[in-house]
């Protein structure tokens, strides 16, 4: 990323900001002689980028935990609690969730209001979602550091815009330009994907997929999510399982996400609710296993394309899949068995999330933070343009 230019001043600051950052991260409650062992910086750097960070309230100051031999009692250093946190924002189809996290991930609000977003006062809705979750915050008397915004679409990653949303009725929607502010938008599955990956079931490689009123999936390689060339991969919810079957709202036939999503679950097994769904199946409910079991089946065709494809080692079953795991696993992995030649010799693991419903949202608030962690001099230079001042402390 830094290419093959001589290192400027600023490359250098931001590149010993993230460092030292990073290093804070990973350990909490360090000193400035340690931090300077985990990153290679001499101890005058080490201590003139916490001073920044500090003025920035990126990081504060405690008391060791215990004292270690004879000589000055160090201080160590840490995230900040009241530090810049990431606030979240799901539109979903049927409801709006927000979610504030500070720098270390942990949730500090978060709040879920149900409405059927296929209208256009949509935007008015968001807005109103939007400054209310700011208050909250604000009432923590926690700094704003950007908004995450999760979405049921494919958003082109490069501008941000919202290509399609089908079952929010949207195409070319400019959430920026609709609301007046910058996010940063992407699609839930994505969002949740990388979700799990920081909160969830620490694996490096897997795909995450939700089955909701759409599939969603995200393939993360190398705990990197993989977005394809301009941020529309690893959509699976559009992937042919039965070419000639019943048409999908994308204007195909068969398609997972209309094969295997939860309202043709829901019509097979007679149930109204996903609630309702869950009871039947816990007293045993012929049908109501067999339409789960059914979908499993076109699940397993539709990610053993993947695995094939990607040779990606775990499947994470996330929102209402996560729920109805008991009942998915074993037709799932016998039609991943019999369809991934891999599995005779590597079988493919499938893990039920923790995250529950919220992992987009979490995700969407998650990514800021990230970005802050990430390049802290960006933030400091676009949120605290006057810590020069905060220097000399
Ligand atoms: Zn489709």
């Amino acid at each position: 990323m830094i290419g093959t230019r001589p290192a400027g001043q600023h490359t250098v600051r931001q590149h010993n900001a993230a460092l030292v950052l990073g290093a804070i991260a990973d350990g909490p409650g360090t000193s400035r002689a340690g931090l300077s062992a985990a990153t290679g910086l001499t101890k005058a750097t080490v201590s003139s980028v916490v001073d920044r960070l500090l003025g920035a309230d990126l990081v504060a100051e405690g008391e060791p935990e215990r004292r270690v031999g004879p000589g000055r009692r160090g201080t160590v250093v840490s995230l900040s609690p009241t530090g810049p946190h990431g606030l979240g924002i799901e539109i979903g189809v049927d409801y709006l969730a927000s979610c504030l996290v500070d720098l270390t991930g942990t949730v500090r609000a978060e709040e879920v209001r149900y409405a059927d977003n296929r209208t256009p006062r949509v935007f008015q809705r968001v807005s109103a979602f939007l400054r209310k979750a700011r208050k909250q915050a604000e009432a923590l008397g926690v700094p704003v550091a950007g908004v995450g915004v999760a979405v049921p679409g494919v958003v082109e990653s490069s501008s941000g815009l919202v290509r399609l949303a089908p079952n929010l009725g949207w195409r070319d929607v400019d959430l920026a330009d609709r609301l007046g502010e910058t996010f940063t938008v992407a699609n839930e599955a994505n969002f949740a994907a990388l979700a799990e990956l920081w909160h969830g079931s620490a694996l490096p490689d897997f795909v995450h997929v939700s089955g909701e009123i759409g599939i969603g999936a995200g393939i993360v390689l190398d705990r990197a999510l993989f977005e394809g060339v301009r941020g529309a991969g690893g959509e699976i919810g559009h992937l042919p399982v039965a070419p000639d079957g019943p048409p999908c709202s994308c204007g195909a036939n068969g398609c997972l996400e209309r094969m295997a999503g939860q309202e043709e679950i829901l019509r097979l097994a007679g149930a109204e609710t996903v609630d309702d769904l869950i009871s039947a199946l816990e007293s045993g409910s012929e049908a109501a296993v067999v339409a789960v079991a059914t979908a499993a089946g076109h699940l397993g065709v539709g990610l053993s394309t993947v695995v094939n494809l990607m040779d990606v080692p775990a499947v994470v079953l996330g929102g209402t899949y996560a729920r109805l795991e008991p009942w998915l696993r074993e037709p799932l992995l016998a039609e991943l068995e019999r369809r991934v030649p891999s599995t005779a010799w590597s079988p493919v693991r499938l893990v039920r999330s923790s995250l529950g419903t919220r992992a987009a949202v979490r995700g969407a608030a998650g990514a800021v933070i990230r970005a802050v962690l990430a390049d802290p001099e960006h933030y400091l230079t676009t949120h605290w343009p006057s810590d020069q001042d905060a220097r000399g402390r």
